[in-house]
C-alpha cells in the first residue's frame, strides 16, 4: 500500500469533478441521463479564439515561457482589468495560471500557515474550503440564506474575523446560486476589512459576464479601491469564452504576492501553457461580441428551469442572477422514499436517487448549505426541459 500524506488525507477530490466524471461514465454505458452536473459551457470555443492558438502553435508558441505568464498575455490581462473592471494594475501585479483553480490554490500556498483561518461564504464553491484544508488552515464558514437572497451579512461577516483570518473568499456571481453582491453589500464588506487590516480578499470573478440583470457585476478592489492592496482579484478564460480545457487562469494584486505565486509556479507547473497564453490573448483582445447570444441562451434555460421547478412540490427553487447554475432547496423531500424505496436521508441520497431517475447533479453539502443541490444549465434547452419533466415525475412518486 502506498502511503499517501497526511495533507492528502484532509481533502475529497472535487465534488463537482466526481458527479460529472460519474455521469459521462454512466452516459458512456448506454444510461439515459440528463447530465446536469457540469459546470462547463457547453458552447464550442469561438472560432477566432481557435484560429488564433492554431496560428500561435505554428508561429512557435510551444516552449517554456515565463513561470508567471507571458508579457504579452500580462498586458492584454492587464488592459482588460481596466477597461471591464476599472482596476489600474501593472503588468508585475499580474499573474496567469493553469486555471482560475490553481491560482487560488497557489495563492493560499504561499500565504497559509497551519492554524490560518479562511473565511468562506456559503453556499460556496466547492474547492475553497478543500485547499484551504490542504495547506493546514481552517475554513470559516460564514451562512447566507436563500430567504435573504443569500446576501453577506456584514455583522455575521464581523463576527467570522478573528486574528488568525487570512483570507476573505468572495464570489459573485456566485457557484451554485447564482447571486450577486450588490455594491452596497461590498461597500459594506469594505468597512468591515478597514477594522481588520490584515486580512486579504480574494474575489473570484469567474462568472461576472454571465449575468441576468443590466446590474453591473462590480469589482470589489474597484468599489474599495483604499483596500486594493490586499485583494487579488481571481478570473479566467473558461467560463467567458467557452475555453475550461485551455486551463488558463489569472489574477491581479500585491506583487509580493503575484511573485510569491510565480515563484511556486516555477517549482510546480514550470508555466501555464504557451499555446493557451496566446489562446487567452486573443479572447482579451478580441471583444466579446459571441457573448450576448449565449447569455440570452442561458437566460432562456433559467428561466425555464426556474418556472418549471417552482411547481414542483417539495422544491425551493432560488433565482440566480448570474452564472449558470440554479440551486433548489429539498427539504420537504428529506425523510421520504423514493421511487426505488430508498429513504432521502440527506441530499446526497437525493441526488443518488435522482441519478436512477436519469437527472444527474451535485448535492448541495458540497457547498455547505443542505438539503439542496445544484443543476448546472450549460446543457441544451431541451436536456433541460426532460430533466424537468423527470423532476416532477419523481416529486410524484414520492412516499412519507
Ligand atoms: N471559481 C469558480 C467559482 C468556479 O466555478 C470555477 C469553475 N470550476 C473556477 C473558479 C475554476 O475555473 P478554472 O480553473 O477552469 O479557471
Ligand atoms: N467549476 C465547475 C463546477 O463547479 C467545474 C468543476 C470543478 O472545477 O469543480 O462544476
Amino acid at each position: 500500500m502506498t502511503k499517501i500524506s497526511t495533507r492528502l488525507g484532509r481533502i475529497a477530490p472535487s465534488p463537482s469533478i466526481a458527479a460529472m466524471s460519474h455521469a459521462r461514465g454512466l452516459i458512456a454505458k448506454g444510461r439515459d441521463i440528463c447530465d446536469l452536473t457540469a459546470g462547463e459551457p457547453d458552447f464550442d470555443t469561438p472560432k477566432h479564439i481557435l484560429q488564433a492558438a492554431a496560428e500561435a502553435m505554428s508561429a512557435g508558441a510551444t516552449r517554456y515561457t515565463p513561470p508567471g505568464g507571458t508579457a504579452a498575455l500580462k498586458q492584454a490581462i492587464v488592459e482588460k482589468f481596466f477597461r471591464e473592471n476599472r482596476l489600474k494594475v501593472r503588468p508585475d501585479e499580474v499573474i496567469v495560471g493553469a486555471g482560475a483553480k490553481q491560482v487560488i490554490f497557489n495563492a493560499m500556498a504561499a500565504t497559509l500557515e497551519p492554524g490560518d483561518e479562511v473565511v468562506v461564504v456559503a453556499p460556496y464553491w466547492v474547492s475553497y474550503p478543500d485547499i484551504a484544508l490542504y495547506h493546514g488552515a481552517k475554513p470559516v464558514v460564514v451562512e447566507t440564506f436563500a430567504s435573504d437572497g443569500y446576501r453577506i451579512d456584514p455583522d455575521r461577516l464581523r463576527r467570522a474575523l478573528t486574528p488568525r483570518t487570512r483570507w476573505l473568499m468572495l464570489n459573485s456571481p456566485n457557484n451554485p446560486t447564482g447571486t450577486m453582491i450588490d455594491i452596497e453589500t461590498m461597500q459594506q464588506i469594505g468597512g468591515v476589512l478597514r477594522d481588520h487590516p490584515s486580512v486579504m480578499v480574494m474575489t473570484d470573478e469567474i462568472y461576472e459576464h454571465i449575468r441576468f440583470t443590466d446590474r453591473a457585476a462590480g469589482s470589489f478592489a474597484a468599489v474599495n479601491p483604499d483596500l486594493a492592496d490586499r485583494v487579488l482579484t481571481v478570473n479566467g478564460v473558461s467560463k467567458t469564452y467557452a475555453m475550461t480545457g485551455f486551463r488558463i487562469g489569472y489574477a491581479a494584486g500585491p506583487s509580493d504576492l503575484v511573485a510569491a505565486m510565480a515563484k511556486l509556479q516555477s517549482q510546480n507547473s514550470g508555466n501555464p501553457a504557451a499555446v493557451s497564453q496566446e489562446a487567452a490573448r486573443a479572447a482579451l483582445t478580441s471583444g466579446l461580441d459571441f457573448l450576448p447570444q449565449w447569455v440570452d441562451a442561458y437566460r432562456a434555460r433559467k428561466n425555464l428551469v426556474v418556472q418549471r421547478l417552482s411547481s414542483v412540490p417539495g422544491l425551493s427553487v432560488f433565482e440566480p442572477q448570474g452564472a449558470f447554475y440554479v440551486y433548489v432547496g429539498c427539504s420537504e423531500w428529506i425523510g421520504c422514499a423514493g421511487p426505488s424505496g430508498r429513504v432521502l436521508s440527506d441530499d446526497s441520497a437525493v441526488v443518488m436517487e435522482l441519478l436512477d431517475h436519469g437527472v444527474a447533479s451535485v448535492q448541495g453539502s458540497a457547498y455547505g448549505v443542505s438539503p439542496a443541490f445544484r443543476l448546472s444549465i450549460a446543457s441544451g434547452i431541451d436536456v433541460l426541459a426532460a430533466a424537468c419533466d423527470r423532476l416532477a415525475d419523481f416529486a410524484g412518486r414520492l412516499k412519507q
